[in-house]
Order: C-alpha cells, then sequence, then structure tokens
C-alpha cells in the first residue's frame, strides 16, 4: 500500500499495515508541519522517524546564492519548524556538512531503511535527488517523494500541453482549465502520527542537533527583524489577510502601492518561497473567499493570479534548458549587454543619484522585501531603462537579498522587466523621477530610507540635484557631495536603449515571439495612462530624429550626468 493510501486510513487501520521503517524525512524547503504530504506519508509507514534539515553550507551559499537576511530567515524557521515538532512530541536534527555524506553517515547511525523529501524542480535539487538516488540504490534503502511546492506537479502540466511548457500566460491558464483545480492540501501533521515513531531522544541531542544562530555560522546581522521566519508567523500573516474578506476578493495587483511604508500586498512572498506556508493552502483559501463573494477580481490580476503566475515560472523554469541564463535559454532574446562593473556596483550600492531607485534598493538591503512594482522599478532601470546592464546581473544581486529569493520566479520576472522574454511592450520604459511620485508625491519613502534627503522639500524630493543651492544648504545635502548626482541622463540612455532594444527584436524576431501573447500586459493596467505618455514621449524623439544617434551602437555606454546633459533631457527627468 502506498504511503499516501495509508494516511488517509483511521489510525486504529493502520495497525494492520507495515509501518516498519526507519526513516529520515529530509526538510529542504516545505519548512512546515501543515499541507505536508510526503511528511505525512512518511509518518505512516515508520516505525521510527527522524526529521532532518541538513545545513550543506557550501550548497546553500554556493548554488542558491544565500545572503546574510535570508540565513536568519532560515534559521529562525527551523527554530520554529523544531519548536511545532516539539509539541508533536518529536525534535529536529540539524546537521551541518554535505547533504549526501551526512546522509550516508546517518544511514548507519540510525539503521535507516527510507529517506523521504519534497521533489523540487531546480536543476540543484535536482542534482541532490540525484545523489539521494544513488545513496538509496547503494545501501539498499526506500526513498519516498512527493511535489508540494506548487500547485499542481509541473510535469504534469508540461505533458498536458503535448511536452513543452507553456510559454504565455494564457495559454497556461488553457491548459490548467484542462487539468482542472489543484489537489486540496492534506490535513496537518499531529501528536497521533508522531506517537508511534519517535525515536528516543539522544543524551546529547541540544549540543548536537540544535538549530545554530547567527553567531555561531558567524553572520553579523544587527537590523531588525521585520519578516521573522517560520511557519507560525506564515499562518498569522495568512489568517490576518483573510480577516478582510473584501481585500482579498477585491485585490488587484496594479493598484497596490509600490512605496507604502507599510507592505501594500500580502508580503507572504518569503513564507511561500521557503514552503513555510503551503501554496495549495493559500490557494484554496482564495478560491473559498472567491466562491463567496459576487464581484471579486480575476486571473492575472487578483491574488489566485498572482499564486499563478509563481506556477507558471515554475512550469516554463522546469522545462527550459539554462532557464536562469541567457546564453543557451532558447526562449531569452540574445542581447549584447554592457559590461560596466562600476555602473552595476552604483545600482547595487543604491548610488545612482535617482532617490526613488536608491530607496528601494535601500529598503531591499536593509529588509530584505521590496513591493513588485519598486522591483520593476529597479529591474527596469538597470537593464532596458537607463543601463543596458544583463538581467543576470540583477537576478544575482536580488538572489542575494531578497528574503523571497526563488529560483524560476526571480529568473522569469528578471527576463520580463527587460524584455528578453514574456513582455513585449519594451516602448514602455519607467522615469525614475515621474514613477515614485505618482503614489508618494511628498516622498515619505525616499525620507524613510534615504535619510540623507529627508529635508528636501517635496518639490526636489524626487530630483534634488534641480534644487538651488541655498535649498540644498539648508536641506543639509549639498548633491554630489553627500549624495550623489544622477549618473545618466535618463532621457538620453533610455532613448538610446530603446533603439536598441527595437533593434534586437527585429533581428531576433522569432525568439520574439515565442513567449508573445496578445492580452495586454495585466500588471501595467494601473499605470497604463501615464506609461503611455512616457511611451508617446520616447518615440516622439524617434520619430523628430533623435534616436538615430543610439540605435545599434552596442559600444556606447551610459553618459554620466552633466549640467549640459540635464539641458538636452528637457523636463523629463
Ligand atoms: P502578492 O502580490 O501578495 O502575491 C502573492 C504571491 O503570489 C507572492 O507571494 C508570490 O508567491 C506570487 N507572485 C506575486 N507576483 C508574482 C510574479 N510577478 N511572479 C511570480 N509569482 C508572483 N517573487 C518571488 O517570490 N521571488 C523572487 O525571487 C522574485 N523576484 C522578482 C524579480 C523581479 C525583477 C520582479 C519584477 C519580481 C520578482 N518577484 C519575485 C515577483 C513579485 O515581485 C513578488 O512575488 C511579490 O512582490 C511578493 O510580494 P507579496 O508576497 O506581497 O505578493
Amino acid at each position: 500500500m502506498l504511503p499516501e493510501a495509508i494516511w488517509r486510513l483511521k489510525c486504529s487501520d493502520r495497525d494492520s499495515v507495515v509501518m516498519s521503517h526507519r526513516t529520515i524525512h529530509l526538510f529542504r524547503k516545505g519548512l512546515r508541519l501543515h499541507d505536508n504530504p510526503t511528511l505525512l506519508g512518511a509518518l505512516a509507514c515508520s516505525a521510527a522517524l527522524f526529521p532532518v534539515y541538513v545545513l550543506d553550507r557550501t550548497f546553500l551559499e554556493g548554488a542558491m546564492g544565500l545572503g546574510p537576511l535570508r540565513w536568519r530567515f532560515i534559521l529562525q524557521s527551523l527554530e520554529d519548524l523544531d519548536a511545532r515538532l516539539r509539541a508533536l512530541g518529536s525534535r529536529l536534527y540539524v546537521l551541518r556538512g554535505s547533504t549526501a555524506a551526512v546522509l550516508n553517515d546517518l544511514v548507519t547511525r540510525w539503521g535507516v531503511t527510507q529517506i523521504s523529501y519534497d521533489t523540487e524542480v531546480e536543476p540543484y535539487y535536482a542534482c541532490m535527488e540525484r545523489e539521494i538516488q544513488a545513496l538509496a540504490q547503494e545501501r539498499g534503502l526506500q526513498t519516498y517523494t512527493h511535489v508540494s511546492h506548487t500547485l499542481y506537479d509541473v510535469k504534469r502540466i508540461v505533458k498536458a500541453n503535448g511536452g513543452s511548457p507553456p510559454l504565455t500566460y494564457k495559454k497556461f491558464l488553457q491548459v490548467l482549465s484542462v487539468l482542472g483545480e489543484p489537489e486540496e492540501p492534506v490535513r496537518d501533521v499531529s501528536a497521533e502520527d508522531f506517537l508511534r515513531c519517535s525515536p528516543p531522544a539522544e543524551p546529547l541531542h541540544e549540543q548536537t542537533y540544535r538549530v545554530p544562530s547567527p553567531a555561531d555560522l558567524g553572520l553579523e546581522l544587527d537590523s531588525e527583524v521585520l519578516w521573522p521566519g517560520g511557519e507560525t508567523h506564515a499562518l498569522q500573516r495568512l489568517h490576518k489577510h483573510f480577516q478582510s474578506q473584501g481585500w482579498v476578493a477585491n485585490f488587484s495587483k496594479a493598484r497596490t502601492v509600490p512605496n507604502s511604508l507599510l507592505p501594500s500586498t500580502t508580503g507572504l512572498s518569503p513564507y511561500l518561497s521557503l514552503g513555510c506556508l503551503s501554496v495549495r493552502t493559500f490557494y484554496h483559501r482564495l478560491r473559498s473567499v472567491c466562491a463567496q463573494s459576487k464581484n471579486h477580481s480575476l486571473p492575472p490580476v487578483s491574488l489566485q493570479g498572482q499564486v499563478l503566475w509563481r506556477e507558471f515560472f515554475y512550469t516554463v523554469a522546469s522545462a527550459t534548458p539554462n532557464f536562469t541564463k541567457m546564453q543557451g535559454n532558447p526562449i531569452c532574446l540574445q542581447i549584447d549587454w554592457y559590461h560596466d562593473p562600476e555602473a552595476l556596483e552604483k545600482w547595487r550600492t543604491a548610488q545612482t543619484g535617482f532617490p526613488w531607485i536608491d530607496a528601494i534598493m535601500t529598503q531591499l538591503r536593509q529588509e530584505g522585501w521590496i513591493h513588485h512594482l519598486a522591483r520593476h522599478a529597479v529591474a527596469c532601470f538597470l537593464t532596458r531603462g537607463d543601463l543596458w546592464i544583463s538581467w543576470e546581473e540583477g537576478m544575482k544581486v536580488f538572489e542575494e537579498l531578497l528574503l523571497d529569493a526563488d529560483y524560476s520566479v526571480n529568473a522569469g520576472n528578471w527576463m520580463w522587466l527587460s524584455a528578453s522574454a514574456f513582455f513585449h511592450k519594451y516602448t514602455r520604459i519607467f522615469c525614475p523621477v515621474r514613477f515614485g511620485r505618482r503614489t508618494d508625491p511628498q516622498g515619505q519613502y525616499v525620507r524613510k530610507y534615504l535619510p540623507v534627503l529627508k529635508n528636501f522639500p517635496s518639490q526636489y524630493i524626487y530630483e534634488p540635484w534641480k534644487a538651488p543651492e541655498d535649498v540644498q544648504l539648508s536641506a543639509g545635502c549639498i548633491i554630489g557631495k553627500d549624495y550623489p548626482r544622477p549618473m545618466v541622463c535618463h532621457t538620453e540612455a533610455s532613448q538610446r536603449n530603446l533603439g536598441l532594444m527595437r533593434q534586437v527584436r527585429t533581428e531576433q524576431q522569432n525568439t520574439a515571439e515565442l513567449t508573445r501573447d496578445v492580452a495586454d500586459d495585466p500588471m501595467e493596467a494601473g499605470l497604463k495612462r501615464e506609461l503611455q505618455e512616457e511611451e508617446e514621449l520616447l518615440e516622439g524623439a524617434e520619430q523628430h530624429g533623435t534616436s538615430k544617434r543610439f540605435s545599434g551602437d552596442a559600444d556606447h555606454k551610459s553618459r554620466p550626468w552633466t549640467p549640459e546633459t540635464l539641458q538636452l533631457s528637457g523636463e523629463v527627468m
């Protein structure tokens, strides 16, 4: 009998089924006890079960590019998991070393006969899974594995689409409509499940297997914890949102505010990305709210729509070679981006001289989370908007700094923002001055994250270089000395880049068509009017011949800001 069939039985009926395995349940993502089908299945066929997490530092920092904030988030999530396991009569065993070597050792030490783990799509996890399979074969062990990080087993979606991933969201939704709704979450793991199979605690358990602190790992972190890790916080956050059913039902992404001082969206992404929150639990809660509400919003802008974007990128990533790279990635435009480490460093360290961009990059560095449209702003600025630097560079910075950094979603969105795939209205370029000002004219967000500018009058907060000298003096901040001048002239850079992008897309039309959807870009609906103005402005410039000097010149670096370039750019900045 399969493990999932066993846990569906009543407890009294389970005794008649063989439950003799000594199992290691390997947590990787999926750090939770709700909707955890793999753990539930493993418990159902085990006489002893050891919940294990391997702190494989080389792997976590190498393959996954983990930065200090996400380290802390993971350690907190492990603490929480351990506490929740203890409440059910079990314990978490945290070990350090390479996963395969640690498992090999534990198999001998604990007389293990089975290893269970969630199946993941990332190539580095798939590689780890092959190592576990090889170990199992060598040592004569069973493996038990299940998909629980996505709504569906994405292989089913690919299969239903004829063996290749659907490359547009619209097509993706069509395939899902054939597959039907995702499975319901399974029941929570309970103390009863652990009754038979919690091995007696080892005398030195605390010293040997405890969750290390950030200091134990040599991580220096003195920033405030705004996003505490763990299932407990994930469920609290979820429940809090669902108390406002109207907000949930009417959620429309484009209407949320990128520069509000508290998140204007759910803020669940760090918890979803580490599996502290089950995406199926979230999805089915959303579904039931929508079922009770006559006029709820719809995908792609609704909350269900957001979760489906996640599923979309997971699906495409699972079946696209080199998904996180440009080279060898069949759906990605091949672009001759500039190699400009100095400009990249200014963007990374919030020194671009554009307060809106620098405030976002500061929030990212300090807190590990920024709003989706804020991600749009800085990603567009780095790539096709202003600096013409590869999306791969930006993706790596996000990977290090984001609490929710996610292999599939991060790369998918970076390709989108750089118009390398999925997004095609490339003439829409965000202005690093006007974008932030629309939703926060007083610049409260900029003042919070860039205190050096906090005394500027609102009129100048997004473009302090325009403030007369006496205003700069009384604000206590001289531009060029206390805060940098803009590193580029936005109008010039964006016009030049538009010409380059136009050329790339003409030359690589076939690739561009692969992920093209006739439907309008949903995320930008709320910004459409202003974006159209910008689009017109850029296209106007092209019609008037000013783009000629920019097109096709791949060696043309972004020109630094000077008073002369500012005059050229007119009022746009
Ligand atoms: P909500 O709006 O409340 O949405 C709920 C959930 O839906 C999110 O938690 C997330 O799991 C999913 N979701 C929302 N938007 C998207 C989207 N565009 N694509 C895929 N899934 C989505 N999100 C990540 O989780 N990890 C990343 O590494 C990541 N990198 C990004 C990089 C760039 C350049 C951009 C533009 C976006 C990126 N996103 C990433 C997507 C999105 O910005 C975040 O998921 C969202 O802002 C998280 O906040 P939230 O939980 O409040 O989202």
